[in-house]
């Protein structure tokens, strides 16, 4: 399916983006993946250094494993006119003592609105990491990731919260193995049936 001349100039708009490239150690370097026809919508956290090197969103450990999570192929995944992938942070924000630093502040405000309107057929969309439940989830929806996680039933129309699947992820999966169990046979059957309607 071909692009609206407004989603195309969006996504242009946002890799020309260079509005906090003092920030960015590495320099801008917009990450996302959209077109016309996407169903689901993954609003992630920001590239790391392997994805900013790569251009190529979830191109790393994390990204295997949120495809194995969602039980989708490389070619299913990185097929824009099926799913659309939006960080809250669209750069590599660099690092910190702990890992990587947060998403940057400007870039949601900036760019997801406008992006969100120009995808009218997202039926589907997974918060992935505490970044983006934050800006998506109702406040006071649970108090951390894994009480939003646990209670993803009741989370509003379409919205899936989810963990990072950073490597960490896999002790956080041994310590609540009823994610493994109830949450992601859940979401791999309301991704086939986003993507089929
Ligand atoms: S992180 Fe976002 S706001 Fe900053 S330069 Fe990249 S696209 Fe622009």
């Amino acid at each position: 399916m071909s692009d609206s001349p407004e989603l195309s100039g969006l996504l242009t708009a946002i890799r020309d983006c260079r509005a906090c490239e003092n920030f960015l150690p590495q320099g801008p370097r917009p990450v996302v993946q959209a077109g016309q026809g996407a169903r689901v919508l993954i609003i992630s956290q920001a590239p790391g250094s392997k994805v900013h090197a790569s251009g190529l969103p979830f191109d790393d450990d994390s990204g295997d494993r949120l495809r194995a999570w969602m039980g989708v192929d490389k070619s299913l995944f990185y097929d824009p006119d099926r799913i659309a992938l939006m960080p809250c942070g669209f750069c590599y924000p660099g690092k910190s003592k702990g890992g990587d630093l947060p998403p940057r502040r400007e870039c949601a405000p900036l760019w997801h609105r406008p992006l969100l309107a120009a995808l009218p057929d997202i039926r589907l969309t997974l918060l992935v990491g505490q970044y983006a439940q934050k800006l998506y989830l109702p406040r006071g929806f649970a108090p951390n990731l894994t009480e939003a996680v646990r209670h993803w039933r009741e989370a509003p129309g379409g919205l899936v919260p989810l963990p990072h699947p950073a490597w960490r992820s896999r002790l956080w999966m041994g310590r609540n193995p009823w994610f493994e169990a109830e949450v992601l046979p859940d979401l791999r059957e309301r991704i086939r049936q986003a993507l089929l309607a």
